[in-house]
């Protein structure tokens, strides 16, 4: 901790390096870019590779150290929301791809979005691999950070000023029981689960839950084959135009050998039951008086600007909110985080921090719609890229993205992506990719890439 003159050098730990945590690291390079000194920056990744989410895991159950595998993406996914909401202000996709590109890529093209960013920012060595951290304790006003490296299966205790916790809140699943599922004759597992739609061609599956996962899910297997979707819902059906085989049904009663019980008495025998019922904010490595415990909700608890947890304002999350904007909103939170922490941002007194998370709550508990949460989320990026050297973009253009992929979701469901939005970035019109989603089985970057002549040839 000591510098040569005896002077303490402020150090900064950042949990995890997908988009939430790479965006701290950019923030902070792009501070020292710009002239500023800045803290010592160590960032731990239990992965062996950047890009959280993004980067495909085969693996199920636990990694190769034995830790929780963190990746919950799957193959053949493609984007559920425009890539004109998500869109970096300092790294456009134009300028990365070096061409205009569709509006939903898959995972693979995003994953490469996200990684030229932080390798045009050079801060790789940032970032400690295949490290995870284990635990985190707060004691006269400094951290102590235990992480052990899987590779060299070695454990290191080191101390900091500030934590970030930037780790994620899709990875552990929300797993319930129903009565019967221990006798269950098939596969019961949970979307963090599932890899490969082709494992369920010609199946018969069951989906619990409604949400985008379901949606997603259940997509990829019509897309590749499966025999029939069946979609129990526990509050309200989806409601889209879904395919002849496709249909939906009540809550999920119970399970008797491969046949499902719902609660109108219907019934229907499958192969398969997956879980799509969420995930948990869940942070092992965190003591009780550190750990964040909230909803997956627009604005979260105990979080101040969305960022600061109010029960000690030196550590910080990125990306806690359930998410209609995200790599920018990650970038937004980022860049104020890291001003807070060079001293350029002041933080009020704790009641003023716990009635800000309050009143935000309140506010999203007034709001009527999806439309107006897409609004609200639009102008909480709005307020956070003010306060900072963020480049101020249109949100109000990224906001009517996806106000229009809302729109062709109700026009249809397995045509939603064959749409394209106008940058709010760079202001040009995505132009359509070259095959229909239903259709392009090729999740590739270099088929993604291939314009309509390409694909022709
Ligand atoms: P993550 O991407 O989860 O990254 C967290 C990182 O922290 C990981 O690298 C992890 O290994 C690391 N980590 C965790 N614990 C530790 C530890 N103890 N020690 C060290 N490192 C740790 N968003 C979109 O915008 N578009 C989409 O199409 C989209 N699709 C999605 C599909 C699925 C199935 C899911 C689950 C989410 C999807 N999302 C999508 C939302 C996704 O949450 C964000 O895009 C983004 O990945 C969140 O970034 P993050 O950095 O906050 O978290
Ligand atoms: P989610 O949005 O939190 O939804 C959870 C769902 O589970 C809800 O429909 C909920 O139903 C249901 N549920 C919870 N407990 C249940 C129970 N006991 N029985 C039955 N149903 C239950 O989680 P998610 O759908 O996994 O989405 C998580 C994130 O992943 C989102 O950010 C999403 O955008 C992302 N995602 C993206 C893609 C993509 O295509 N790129 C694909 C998948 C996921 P109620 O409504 O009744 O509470």
């Amino acid at each position: 901790m000591g510098s040569p003159t005896g002077k303490h050098e402020m150090r900064i730990c950042v949990i995890g390096a997908g988009p939430s945590g790479l965006a701290q690291l950019r923030a902070f390079q792009s501070a020292k870019e710009a002239g500023a000194e800045i803290p010592e920056i160590v960032c731990y990744e239990k992965q062996a590779d950047w890009g959280g989410l993004w980067r495909y895991d085969w693996r199920t159950g636990v990694d190769e150290y034995s830790n929780p595998v963190h990746a919950s993406m799957y193959r053949y996914l493609w984007s559920n929301g425009p890539k004109e909401g998500l869109e970096f202000a300092d790294y456009s996709f134009d300028g990365h791809f070096g061409k205009p590109i569709a509006s939903y890529p898959p995972r693979a093209v995003l994953f490469d979005y996200i990684e030229g960013r932080v390798k045009k920012a050079g801060v790789r060595d940032w970032i400690r691999f295949s490290t995870v951290v284990r635990d985190v304790t707060y004691a006269d006003g400094m951290f102590t950070v235990t992480a052990r490296n899987g590779e060299a299966d070695t454990e290191t205790k080191e101390q900091f000023d500030k934590v970030i916790v930037a780790s994620g809140h899709f990875s552990f699943p929300n797993v319930p029981y129903y009565p019967g599922f221990e006798g269950f004759n098939g596969r019961i597992l949970h979307a963090h689960d599932f890899r490969d739609a082709r494992e369920f061609e010609g199946k018969d599956i069951l989906i619990l839950g409604t949400s985008y996962s379901a949606e997603d899910i259940g997509s990829q297997c019509w897309k590749y084959g499966a025999k029939s979707i069946t979609v129990g819902h526990r509050t309200a059906p989806m409601g889209f135009d879904w395919p002849s085989n496709w249909a939906e049904v009540p809550a999920l009663e119970k399970v008797e050998g491969k046949t499902a019980f719902f609660k109108d008495g219907t019934s229907k025998t499958v192969d398969a039951i997956i879980l799509c019922t969420g995930y948990k904010h869940h942070f092992p490595f965190l003591p009780d008086d550190l750990r964040l415990k909230t909803a997956n909700r627009l604005a979260a608890s105990d979080l101040y600007k969305g960022v600061v947890y109010t029960g000690n304002p030196d550590l910080f999350y990125l990306g806690m909110q359930d998410q209609w904007y995200t790599f920018n909103m990650f970038d937004a939170q980022a860049w104020w985080v890291r001003d807070v922490i060079l001293g350029r941002i002041a933080l009020p007194d704790a009641a003023a921090m716990e009635a800000d998370w309050q009143q935000r709550q309140a506010d999203e508990d007034a709001l009527a719609d999806d439309y107006a949460c897409i609004v609200y989320q639009g102008d909480y990026v709005k307020e956070l890229i003010a306060e900072t050297d963020y480049p101020s973009f249109n949100v109000d253009g990224a906001n009517e993205a996806f106000f229009q992929w809302k729109k062709h979701k109700k026009k249809g469901i397995m045509s939603f992506r064959d749409h394209g939005y106008v940058s709010p970035m760079t202001g040009t019109m995505a132009p359509p990719h070259h095959t229909r989603w239903k259709d392009a089985l090729d999740d590739s970057l270099e088929s993604y890439l291939q314009t309509t002549a390409d694909a022709a040839e």
